[in-house]
C-alpha cells in the first residue's frame, strides 16, 4: 500500500556502503516517507576498504570509517536499527520480520545484504588465528593478532589477500601467500600489472606458493601453528588470512522466491528484484551492466554500491536517474595505488604506457579500435582520461596510445 504524497515509506536491509548510501540519497533527493535502516551490526553503516589498508596498520580511528556520524542519521530523520538480523520477508504483506520477532511494514524494500567471506572447508579451519576479513570485528581481531609482528600465512591471491599481504609486510610481519592461480589477481589483472605486483610484494619480503592448494591448518592446541599444502609442505606460521573470494547473503531473497543467479539477487537496470517493491543493490545484487551491453554480472566494489544505491533512490523518489559509469576499482598496497576501469577480460589487445621499472605505467586494453579497460599504476591522469575514453565508447587511435610522444589527453581527442 503506498503513502500517497511521500511516495512510500523505506526499510533498508544491510547497514553497509550501498545501504547507508541509499538513506543519505533519498534524504538528499528529499524524499519525505519514513526511512529505516535495519542491519546486523552494531555500526552506523561504513567503509570497508580501509580495513585491509590504513585501519588495520593502525593509521585510521575508527570514526573515519563512518560514512556519516550517527548524529546525521538522528538530524535526517532516517531510523537506525542495529545489531538487529532480519529474518524473513513477508512479500505479500510487505512486512520484516526481525530475528527477535518484531516486524516492520514497508512500501518499498532495499536488500543490502553485501558479501561474507567463503570459507575453506579443511580441517582445522576453526582453529584460533584463523581469520576472515570483512567488516569491523573482523579487522579488529586481525590487527590485534598482527601485533607483535610474526609469520603469517594469506591464503588468496586477490585483492584483500594482497592488500593484507602488503599491510602485514610493513607491520613487520613474514608473509607467504599462498594461492591456486599461478599468478596474483588472476582472473582480474593483466600480465604486466600482476607481474609488477609480484615483483613488489617480492620486495617487501613476501614469499609466493603458486599453484597451491591447502590441505589442512595445523594447531598447537587450540592455536594455529602451520599450513599444510597439497604438495605436503607445512608453511609453520603464528596466524592465517583465508581470503578465497566471497559468497553473496542472498537467503533472506532465495527464502522469499526472489529471482536469485549466478550468486546473487537478480534485479534489471533500476534495480528491482523480481518483486517490483524490492530492490536489492550492492555487493549482493546480480545486475545487468550498461558497460557489457546489458550481460548481468555481480560485481564488488564501492562504485557499483554508490551507483546502485542512486539509481535504486532515483526510482524511490521519483527524481532523475543517475549517469551510469563503466565499472571502476581501487587497490592501494605499500606506495602504489593501482586504478582500474573496465574490465580486462572483455579486450584482446593491449598497450603500455609508462615505465613499470620507475613504478608509474598505465596498461591500455583494447578490442579492435575502443577502449574497453585501462589499469594504472600510480598514474592518476592516465587512469582519468582512460575512464572517460571507456565511457565514451568512441574510436581511438592505436598509434597516438602506443606513442609515448603523444599526451594521453591527446590521444583522447584523436581519432
Ligand atoms: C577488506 C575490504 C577491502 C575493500 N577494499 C576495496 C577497495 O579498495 N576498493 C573498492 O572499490 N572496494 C573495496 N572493497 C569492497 C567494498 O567495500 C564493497 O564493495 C562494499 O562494501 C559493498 O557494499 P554493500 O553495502 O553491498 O555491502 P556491505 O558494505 O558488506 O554491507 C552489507 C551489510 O548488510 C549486513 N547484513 C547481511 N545480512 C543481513 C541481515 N539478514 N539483516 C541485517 N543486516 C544484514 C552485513 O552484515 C553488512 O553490514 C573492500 C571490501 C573489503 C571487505
Amino acid at each position: 500500500m503506498r503513502i500517497e504524497g511521500t511516495r512510500g515509506s523505506v526499510v533498508i536491509v544491510g547497514a553497509g556502503h550501498a545501504g547507508g548510501t541509499v538513506a543519505m540519497e533519498l534524504r538528499a533527493a528529499g524524499h519525505g516517507a519514513p526511512v529505516t535502516i535495519v542491519g546486523d551490526e552494531p555500526h552506523v553503516p561504513y567503509q570497508r576498504p580501509p580495513l585491509s589498508k590504513a585501519f588495520l596498520k593502525g593509521g585510521l580511528p575508527e570514526e573515519k570509517l563512518e560514512l556519516r556520524p550517527r548524529a546525521w542519521y538522528a538530524t535526517h530523520d532516517v531510523d537506525l536499527r542495529l545489531g538487529e538480523p532480519v529474518y524473513a520477508i513477508d512479500r505479500a504483506a510487505r512486512r520484516l520480520r526481525l530475528c527477535g520477532g518484531e516486524t516492520l511494514a514497508y512500501d518499498h524494500l532495499v536488500l543490502a545484504t553485501g558479501v561474507r567471506p567463503a570459507r575453506l572447508a579443511v580441517p582445522g579451519a576453526n582453529l584460533e588465528g584463523v581469520h576472515h576479513l570483512r567488516g569491523i570485528a573482523d579487522a579488529r581481531r586481525l590487527a590485534t593478532d598482527l601485533g607483535g609482528a610474526g609469520r603469517l600465512v594469506v591464503v588468496g591471491a586477490g585483492f584483500t589477500g594482497l592488500e593484507v599481504a602488503a599491510s602485514a609486510a610493513t607491520l613487520g610481519c613474514a608473509v607467504t601467500l599462498v594461492a591456486r592461480g599461478h599468478k596474483v589477481l588472476s582472473r582480474v589483472a593483466s600480465a604486466p600489472v600482476a607481474t609488477f605486483l609480484r615483483a613488489r610484494h617480492e620486495a617487501a619480503g613476501v614469499a609466493f606458493r603458486f599453484g597451491a592448494d591447502v590441505a589442512a591448518f595445523l594447531g598447537d592446541g587450540d592455536r594455529v601453528a602451520g599450513v599444510r599444502l597439497g604438495d605436503g609442505e607445512v608453511l609453520a606460521c603464528d596466524r592465517v588470512l583465508v581470503a578465497v573470494g566471497a559468497e553473496a547473503n542472498d537467503d533472506l531473497a532465495r527464502r522469499a522466491g526472489l529471482a536469485c543467479a549466478d550468486g546473487g539477487i537478480v534485479v534489471d537496470g533500476s534495480g528491482r528484484t523480481s518483486d517490483p517493491a524490492i530492490f536489492a543493490i550492492g555487493d549482493v545484487s546480480v545486475r545487468p551492466l550498461p558497460y557489457l551491453g546489458g550481460r548481468l554480472v555481480r560485481l564488488e566494489s564501492v562504485h557499483n554500491a554508490l551507483e546502485q544505491a542512486r539509481i535504486a533512490a532515483a526510482v524511490i523518489a521519483e527524481t532523475p536517474p543517475p549517469r551510469l559509469e563503466p565499472p571502476w576499482f581501487w587497490s592501494d598496497q605499500y606506495d602504489l595505488k593501482l586504478q582500474t576501469v573496465g574490465l580486462v577480460a572483455e579486450a584482446d589487445d593491449l598497450v603500455l604506457r609508462g615505465d613499470p621499472e620507475i613504478g608509474r605505467f598505465a596498461v591500455f586494453h583494447l578490442a579492435g579500435d575502443r577502449l574497453r579497460a585501462v589499469e594504472a599504476i600510480n598514474a592518476p591522469l592516465d587512469f582519468a582520461i582512460g575512464k572517460q575514453m571507456v565511457a565514451k565508447d568512441a574510436p581511438i587511435s592505436r598509434d597516438a596510445l602506443a606513442d609515448p610522444s603523444v599526451n594521453i589527453r591527446a590521444v583522447a581527442t584523436a581519432h
